[in-house]
């Protein structure tokens, strides 16, 4: 068993599909562990994504990251890192194979509908960053 951090990002929860992408993770053998909607500041969404701070889209990136809730998920099952990343498709939506999270709701590599941790190391530190060990269940 694996756990691994979601977050449904600012465009997804605008439209309003977030029980449509919730329902992905169920109908796939993942469980929600953790779930709530939060409003990241600036400061949260320049840490979390810490590591594309020398990236030329790294402003656009916490400044779409802040600019509306997003919903924060533990997911749990087996390979529940790989599983996630294989339901969200590539980063860019116009690359995602048909049927995964960001080919049916993202529209942009902007606005690309949802965040998965891309290793079981950094599914831990970003579990860590969003939930005190109580809120996990
Ligand atoms: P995430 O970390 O959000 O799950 P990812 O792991 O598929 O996405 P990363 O390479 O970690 O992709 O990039 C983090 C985020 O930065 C992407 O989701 C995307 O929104 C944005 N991003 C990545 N590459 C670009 C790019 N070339 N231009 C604009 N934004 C980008
Ligand atoms: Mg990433």
């Amino acid at each position: 068993m694996e756990k691994t951090l979601s977050i449904i990002k600012p465009d997804a929860v605008a439209k309003n599909v977030v029980g449509k992408i919730v329902d992905r993770f169920e109908s796939n053998g993942l469980r929600i562990a953790a779930m709530k909607k939060i409003q990241l500041s600036v400061s949260d969404a320049g840490k979390f994504y810490e590591v594309h701070a020398q990236r030329p889209f790294f402003g656009e990136l916490v400044e779409f990251m802040t600019s509306g809730p997003v919903v924060v998920m533990v997911l749990e099952g087996e390979n529940a890192v790989s599983k996630n990343r294989e339901l969200m498709g590539a980063t860019n939506p116009k690359e995602a194979d048909a049927g995964t999270i960001r080919a049916d709701f993202a529209d942009s590599i902007d606005a690309n509908a949802v965040h998965g941790s891309d290793s079981l190391e950094n599914a831990k530190i970003e579990i860590d960053f969003f939930f005190a060990g109580r809120e996990v269940l």
